[in-house]
């Protein structure tokens, strides 16, 4: 919650990490790296370190979960017990069932379900470590462990929060700015079919902070997409110079 002496931006403007209000974290992508999933990605954002992993699509178990018309996506987001200060236990928390819904749901408006009747694909998402918007980092790692799984899809997805700390609106807040800060708005965008797949709000904020948070998460989207672009690339041209 907002506490008034909590000075989260210095006199020049900057935050508690260096940044400037829009800039990102820096962002390491890597796809194609687990060769026991069918497909899989590892993003770090920040001192964020977090692996998605696709299973599928395969015959659904057990058996009456499958729909007839379309594919089923399951989604697992898990914090590992090492992934936070103090240990986290490794049972599924509220929260941790919550985020797996939530990046399910941004993750399905992508994909040609019905291209799969009657089948799944398990989405494993590992937080090793976190540290604020995990739930966005994870869904970038996601769409592209799917993208690397072969899943025919309409676009990827890439995600992005934006907020407000002291009375500035910032783009990627890190634990503490999330913690201390005023606002969060976590956003999740197809880019090439400009739509978006996640919104949500913790905190509060005016109509007008309101739109210039999710103005600056979708403009952090679309840099995020430019990176998950270039590291799929990356993964095939490695393929190529293997092959050749
Ligand atoms: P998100 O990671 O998407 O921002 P939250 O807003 O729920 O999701 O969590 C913000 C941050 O709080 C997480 O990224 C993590 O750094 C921290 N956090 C979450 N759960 C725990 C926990 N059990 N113990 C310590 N820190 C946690």
């Amino acid at each position: 919650m907002s506490q008034k002496n909590n000075k989260l931006i210095d006199k020049k403007g900057l935050r508690l990490d260096g940044r400037k209000p829009d800039e990102l974290r820096p962002i390491k992508i890597e796809v194609g790296i687990l060769s026991n999933a069918d497909g899989s990605a590892y993003i770090e954002q920040g001192k964020n370190k977090i692996l998605a992993a696709i299973y599928g699509p395969k015959e659904v178990h057990p058996k009456h979960l499958a729909l007839p018309d379309r594919m089923i996506l399951r989604c697992r987001y898990h914090m590992a017990p090492f992934s936070v200060q103090e240990r986290k236990s490794p049972a599924p928390s509220r929260r941790e069932i919550e985020l797996s819904k939530v990046i399910r749901e941004a993750l399905e408006p992508a994909i040609f379900l019905e291209y799969y009747p009657r089948t799944s694909i398990d989405v494993f998402v590992e937080v090793l470590q976190a540290d604020g918007g995990t739930r966005c980092a994870s869904i970038t790692a996601a769409a592209l462990a799917l993208a690397d799984a072969g899943i025919p899809m309409k676009d990827l997805v890439a995600a992005c929060a934006a907020g407000k700390v002291d009375d500035t609106i910032v783009l990627d807040l890190m634990d503490t700015e999330d913690k201390i800060g005023k606002a969060d708005v976590p956003v999740a965008l197809m880019p090439n079919l400009n739509a978006i797949t996640l919104l949500q709000m913790d905190g509060i904020l005016s109509l007008e902070e309101f739109e210039k948070a999710v103005n600056l998460a979708l403009e952090g989207c679309r840099k995020i997409y430019a990176m998950q672009k270039e590291a799929l690339k990356a993964k095939y041209v490695n393929v190529k110079e293997v092959e050749e």
